[in-house]
């Protein structure tokens, strides 16, 4: 898609901000990689920051509060807080794989418009907290969307694609288009830039997003909407399978196959030139 600039802001679906990097579970192609990485949380101050930053530049209409699983972090409320009181977009959400949805207390509640429940098995005993939890949302009108995950797709190569295979392959995918990000002083238009980053480190994905600190506002809203609208791919798309990735059915990595794959992927992410 086109973004355009309407009267100094660029209109834009959702921003994602992801709070910590871990996870107390291990599926197989998570997209953010939480199984290959350390545990680690996002500072509130800093969000604050971030999203201060980007106010006025983009338009969201939606601001999500996602992870690695957010409720892991350890004070989720100051996060959604933090989140709320910048303005960024008219509406607030969070992402959860529903294993902690006591962590979620009636003042978070209180800040939140929608609540994304990623359901990936139903046990009896989580059937029952799931339906306190109805309740509790339902008293502070909170929308809860449910989505079962008992298929994920695989986003990793088995190697890398060649740079022209790389730009069809971006230029085909919606996920630049639905899942903008910032963390760290960086706007991403796909998050698995950031969890590259974190996994591999700086090089060579530097320029897979746009610096938002330390910018003036007129020059940064001209670099977001050349990046945004840009049709090279990025380096992360390299080692991806975009949004044609096959699917497959939901399984969880033991140890022994999260240590191989972070091993590969590293390995691929050395190999980019
Ligand atoms: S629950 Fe979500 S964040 Fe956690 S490992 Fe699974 S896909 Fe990744
Ligand atoms: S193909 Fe590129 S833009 Fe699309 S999800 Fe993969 S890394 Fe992101």
């Amino acid at each position: 898609m086109y973004y355009h600039i309407a009267q100094g802001t660029i209109p834009t679906r959702a921003l994602e901000y992801h709070v910590v990097n871990h996870c107390n579970l291990t599926c197989d192609h998570c997209c953010s990689y939480s199984p290959l990485l350390s545990p680690s949380e996002v500072d509130p101050d800093e969000l604050t920051q971030d999203l201060h930053a980007l106010k006025g530049l983009l338009k969201p209409q939606l601001l999500k509060i996602v992870g690695g699983e957010p409720t892991l972090h350890s004070n989720l409320f100051k996060i959604l807080s933090s989140a709320k009181a910048v303005q960024i977009a008219p509406q607030l959400s969070l992402t959860t794989n529903g294993c902690f949805l006591d962590r979620i207390t009636d003042e978070c509640l209180m800040l939140l418009d929608h609540i994304t429940i990623s359901v990936y098995s139903l046990e009896p005993r989580q059937k029952s907290i799931f339906k306190s939890f109805i309740k509790r949302a339902k008293k502070f009108t909170v929308i809860l969307n449910w989505k079962i995950q008992d298929t994920f797709s695989q986003m990793d190569r088995g190697e890398l694609s060649t740079r022209a295979d790389a730009e069809s392959i971006f230029q085909s995918c919606w996920i630049h288009d639905r899942c903008h990000s910032v963390r760290r002083g960086v706007f991403y238009c796909c998050t698995r830039t950031q969890y590259l980053k974190d996994l591999y480190g700086e090089t060579p994905f530097t320029d897979d997003g746009v610096r938002i600190r330390d910018t003036r506002q007129e020059k940064l809203l001209q670099k977001i909407h050349k990046y945004l609208n840009r049709t090279e791919p990025l380096n992360s798309c390299r080692l991806c399978y975009g949004g044609q990735a096959p699917l497959r059915p939901h399984r969880l990595l033991s140890k022994k196959e999260q240590t191989l794959k972070k091993a590969q992927v590293k390995e691929l992410c050395r190999c980019i030139t």
